[in-house]
């Protein structure tokens, strides 16, 4: 007896620390049954105290990894992560956008700090890319970041302010120090609030990738946008259970695969 497994790409850098990016997305993957592919966007030294080099690849280096899964594979969703310019931005709008359910993680800022994106890649985001994805992912600094509004702005606010530029969002965090993670859900104009306990833990890098391949996996499996995210809403949660008592690295540690 044959059977195809379900397919899901995911555009994104490398963390050599096994953190976020593909190493998170790919690890999702597998964890939640999928056959995980990939084209690598920038390659990042990186450790649980920082990022400490990338090297980009260029525009025609990341069309030809995903053409190659495309003509081969038969992808059913596909998840975007750090594209690092905003070249790579206009590919992902080229030749995704449209054709399957896409998951755009806005992906700007490291967890550490470090910059991985610049204007032109906000500019691509916002005028390129987002107006073409089903949904986004903030979380608050990167809706901020999208925006240009303050990250203190009222979630519902960024939220809905994300939307306007044409996808389904969901922003995802709580509020510091309240013991409540609650991700936001918008669609259509309406805003859902989807609630869950925090995990207090040190060890989150990389909770934004697996959320949004999680994400990936639920809509190419043809859950709706609202079960979807509890259900990725719930893996990350698990995730971050499994990790919280690590002691890993001098730094931010990663969340659990
Ligand atoms: N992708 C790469 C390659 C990264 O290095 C990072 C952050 O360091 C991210 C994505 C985003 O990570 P997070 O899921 O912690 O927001």
């Amino acid at each position: 007896m044959t059977a195809t497994p379900l397919v899901v790409l995911s555009v994104a850098g490398t963390d050599s620390g096994g953190a976020a990016g593909l190493a998170a997305d790919l690890a999702t993957f597998a964890a939640l049954g999928v056959h995980g592919t990939c084209a690598v966007t920038a390659v990042t030294a990186q450790d649980t105290t920082g990022v400490h080099g990338v090297v980009p690849m260029g525009a025609g280096d990341v069309r030809a990894q995903i053409r190659a899964v495309f003509d081969d594979l038969p992808v059913a969703a596909a998840k975007t992560g750090m594209l690092g310019s905003a070249e790579v931005a206009h590919v992902v709008a080229d030749l995704l956008a449209g054709s399957l359910p896409l998951v755009v993680d806005p992906v700007l800022v490291a967890t550490s700090g470090a910059v991985l994106g610049d204007a032109a890649l906000v500019r691509a985001y916002r005028e390129v890319l987002l107006p073409r994805a089903d949904v986004v992912t903030p979380n608050r600094d990167e809706a901020a970041a999208l925006t240009g509004l303050p990250r203190d702005t009222d979630p519902e606010e960024l939220a809905l302010t994300v939307h306007a530029l044409g996808p389904a969002v969901v922003l995802t965090g709580g509020e510091p120090g309240s013991g409540t993670c609650r991700d936001l859900v918008v669609r259509d104009g309406v805003v859902t609030v989807l609630e869950h306990p925090a995990v207090a833990t040190a060890n989150d890098h990389g909770t934004g990738c697996t959320y949004s391949a999680a994400l990936a996996v639920h809509l190419a499996r043809g859950l709706d946008l609202e079960a979807a995210a509890r259900r990725a809403q719930a893996f990350v949660a698990e995730a971050l259970a499994v990790s919280a008592p690590w002691v890993l690295g001098c730094g931010r540690g990663p969340v659990a695969h």
